[in-house]
């Protein structure tokens, strides 16, 4: 009789399911799959926000439950405990006489050290252990190099790849699974019960973005297939306003709801049938950027999360807390940064294009510590990744990755260029929504007369910019290049 146990984490689906796949062929009588809710997930982060917000979270149960489903579909069903997985796990293991655990490997300290906790836990009692990759689009085997020596810069890492490496096909979707033994199954938690407040989603979101591999798949048949948005994605992805400028595939991929090989399967697919062109490469190209994310935290270790970031730069970052409200809440006198900020706040989600504007202001300008950006956002973010997240603030910081110096966003001229008729802006400002017109973009630049024409004060009902544009970037420069040197 042979017993496993699969942990499922972030990896919540049945397709391309390399842990399902290994179970299966061990031939087991019996299959126990469990997910924990990790009550370490739950609390605070060290700037004190919840490490997992509300949207997430609510993201989070919808995914679990799905997975239910289609396990109970498949004959078998999913365990639900909610505590700490290494004990949790390793005590199901003994208690049923398990022969094997299986798992999906992480990338960062936080989620390896429960790994080897569990490890050494299971070892101690003799229960095998077989732990698997399979975030990535590329394996870490398919790599032309090793995982260490990947290169820094993405332009290199990526022609490698595209000249030298091949995505696996997708495993089987299993149809049938062993039954599950009888074992108290568990309730899967609400919201309340996580420590969060429910809520109902904005009316203002891009999408009503919906837990679990069932609306992960929906989500990319109506991109692709339904409404042919691929075709263009390339031109549109810069968008900001909308449900289909881009794919939304982030929250999925974040949590395995959705396989990156499946959505490279359905591009290739999609290139076959419909059209091949720059905007069906391009989604790719993006996936990319996930996986360089994730091997160059796997290169790195801890260091993605240090203040000096991966170049070990040392700069005099400020911990200014009524600047960073100010930016928080969408109340700096840049619309730019205030819709999408806004935008983060009530929805969980934000696009690409807002992503890199924020945090350039927040560091460039604002000279904020990043770090405490990037913990705003892993509260907030529906599609939060650890690697990308910290791995792109990094790179916007100017201590990661990016080899270009001081770079910075002019968010003038991105809003006018990337809204420009200002309607993401109008969608999040209401205060300054009766401005027709470029001035949307530079309220600040209003006369007297035409406030007072569109019931508009600066400074009262919206507010002025909270620092000039460019003598702050040069400050910030000025305070760079002496660091550097
Ligand atoms: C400061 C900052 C923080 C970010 N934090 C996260 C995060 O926590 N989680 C996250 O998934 N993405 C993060 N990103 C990357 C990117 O903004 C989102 O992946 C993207 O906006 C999600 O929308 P989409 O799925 O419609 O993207 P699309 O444009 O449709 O792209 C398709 C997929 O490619 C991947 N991708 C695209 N751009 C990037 C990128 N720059 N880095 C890594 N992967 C990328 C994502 O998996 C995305 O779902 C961050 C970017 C910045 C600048």
């Amino acid at each position: 009789m042979t017993t496993i146990l699969l942990w499922f984490r972030n990896d919540l689906r049945i397709h391309d399911q390399a842990i399902l796949t290994e179970a299966l062929a061990h031939h087991p009588d019996i299959i126990i799959p469990v997910y924990c809710f990790d009550d370490r997930h739950f609390q605070t982060t060290s700037f004190g926000f919840p490490k997992t917000g509300k949207f997430r979270a609510k993201f989070l149960i919808e995914s679990v439950t799905d997975l239910r489903n289609s396990l109970q579909k498949i004959g078998n069903n999913l365990i639900i405990r909610q505590g700490i997985p290494e004990n949790i796990i390793s005590d199901i293991a003994i208690q049923y006489k398990v022969d094997l655990v299986c798992f999906s490997q992480e990338a960062t300290a936080e989620e390896i050290n429960v790994e080897k906790q569990l490890t050494k836990k299971l070892t101690q009692a003799n229960i095998k252990v077989k732990s698997i990759w399979q975030s990535t689009l590329y394996h870490p085997s398919e790599l032309p190099y090793k995982i260490t020596e990947i290169p820094d810069l993405f332009t290199n890492f990526r022609k490698q790849i595209e000249q030298k490496s091949i995505v696996s096909n997708c495993l089987k979707t299993i149809k049938k699974l062993p039954p599950i033994l009888d074992i108290k199954i568990g309730e899967i938690p609400r919201l309340q019960e996580l420590g969060l407040e429910d809520y109902k989603p904005s009316s203002k979101s891009v999408l009503n973005l919906q837990g679990g591999e069932t609306e992960g798949i929906k989500r990319l048949t109506d991109y692709f297939w339904q409404k042919d948005c691929l075709k263009d994605y390339k031109k549109t992805r810069n968008g900001m306003l909308g449900s289909d400028y881009s794919s939304k595939f982030s929250p999925w991929l974040a949590l395995g709801c959705l396989s990156p090989r499946y959505i490279y399967e359905e591009v290739k697919k999609y290139e076959a049938e419909r059209v091949k062109n720059d905007s069906t490469y391009w989604l790719i190209f993006e996936l990319l950027w996930r996986d360089f994310f994730r091997f160059t935290a796997v290169k790195y270790g801890n260091k993605i999360f240090h203040i000096s970031g991966l170049q070990n730069l040392s700069l005099p970052w400020q911990e200014n807390w009524s600047i960073f409200e100010t930016w928080c809440e969408g109340q700096t006198g840049y619309p730019l940064i205030d819709a999408n900020m806004r935008e983060l706040k009530s929805t969980g989600f934000m696009s690409n294009r807002g992503r890199q504007n924020v945090a350039s202001f927040l560091t460039k300008n604002l000279g904020i510590n990043w770090q405490m950006g990037a913990q705003w956002f892993e509260s907030l973010l529906i599609d939060y990744d650890v690697c990308s997240n910290w791995g792109n603030w990094n790179y916007t910081a100017g201590i990661g990755n990016d080899a270009r110096g001081f770079r910075y966003f002019n968010i003038p001229k991105q809003s006018k260029d990337y809204d420009y008729h200002g309607d993401y802006l109008r969608h999040w400002l209401p205060e300054i929504s009766a401005i027709r017109g470029e001035k949307i973009h530079e309220p600040w630049k209003l006369s007297s007369q035409e406030q007072k024409e569109l019931n508009i004060s600066l400074g009262v009902t919206y507010p002025r910019p909270i620092v000039d544009f460019f003598k702050s970037i040069k400050h910030q420069e000025k305070v760079y290049l002496t660091h550097i040197s």
